[in-house]
């Protein structure tokens, strides 16, 4: 029988990797284990997909659920088993039973930190448009990739910080400047959430929204296209700063300066490093509001 390659990970089909799954769970190196395991289930649900199955090899899914038990990660466990088949009759047992530990496990005050801090991060990646099925896919990617190099397993904010800069790069990629900024931003809050260095990541970002106004700016006029302001032609001479309503930002808020202040990347007094509310959400914008 012929090895369909729609069922390969990394260089070998799933069935070959049977032994590996067992070391790695003998030698108790889970979160390895885990990560090789949900690289083969994609593979077994891209084979099965390739040859019109309904549903890929349950084996590795009950696998991956074996460790999780072992992590006490129930939720998670109940997770993966729903992913065959919704749950099929092979499983329910399963679920039951991991449904009940769930239910009765009291979770200490370290766990209750570490559920906060996971949840925040997922919200993060939410805030750039990447979903909680996608985040887990690239921790699984990222824990193989970070094993691959001797190092521990990556931590919920290794993946946002990956993901944000993917989507950053993919922007970059599509023209789309403003997303940039967006992206920046988000970092920037992540960045005050780690409590980290913020204030050149807002940088990046404020830099990126001045450029992507000078861009449209120029397209108007270029294309011919008037923009307009309370229904009159509308030409884009300066740009005002505005955002942040905290004490320390507010007394700029409304400040103008010509768009020939923007050469050399001035952005001055942006951001303010001294805001109540960090990280400064004041941006040099259209000064439209007024
Ligand atoms: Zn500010
Ligand atoms: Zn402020």
């Amino acid at each position: 029988m012929t090895l369909n390659p729609a069922g390969f990970y990394k260089g070998k089909h799933y069935t070959e990797w049977v032994d590996d799954v067992k070391r790695l769970k003998d030698e108790n190196k889970l979160d390895e284990c885990l990560a090789l395991l949900f690289g083969l289930i994609e593979a077994t649900e891209r084979e099965a997909k390739a040859e019109g199955w309904p549903y890929g090899a349950p084996g590795y899914y009950e696998q991956a659920a074996i460790v999780f038990r072992k992590l006490k990660r129930y939720g998670d466990e109940i997770e993966v088993l729903k992913r065959w088949k919704n749950g099929g009759p092979q499983f329910e047992q399963r679920i039951r039973a991991a449904q009940a530990l769930l239910a009765n496990k009291k979770s200490s005050p370290q766990d209750k930190k570490v559920t906060r801090y996971q949840n925040k991060c997922l919200k993060f990646s939410a805030d750039i448009g990447v979903g909680e099925n996608i985040f887990k896919k690239k921790l699984f990617e990222l824990t193989s990739e970070f094993n691959n190099e001797g190092m521990p397993a990556p931590k919920y904010g290794d993946v946002f910080w990956k993901i944000a800069n993917e989507r950053c790069n993919q922007a970059s990629l599509n023209g789309d400047i403003a997303a940039i900024g967006r992206f920046r931003r988000s970092m920037a809050e992540f960045l005050v959430f780690e409590k980290r260095d913020w204030v050149p990541m807002t940088k990046d970002s404020i830099r990126a929204f001045i450029t992507a106004e000078l861009m449209q700016n120029d397209k108007t006029k270029s294309s011919g296209i008037i923009v307009l302001k309370n229904d009159l032609p509308y030409e884009l001479t300066d740009l005002a700063i505005r955002g942040c309503k905290c004490e320390k930002c507010l007394p700029d808020n409304g400040k103008r300066q010509p768009l020939s202040f923007f050469k050399d990347q001035n952005i001055s007094p942006l951001p303010h490093q001294d805001c109540l509310k960090p990280p400064c959400k004041c941006v040099w914008s259209k000064p439209w509001w007024d």
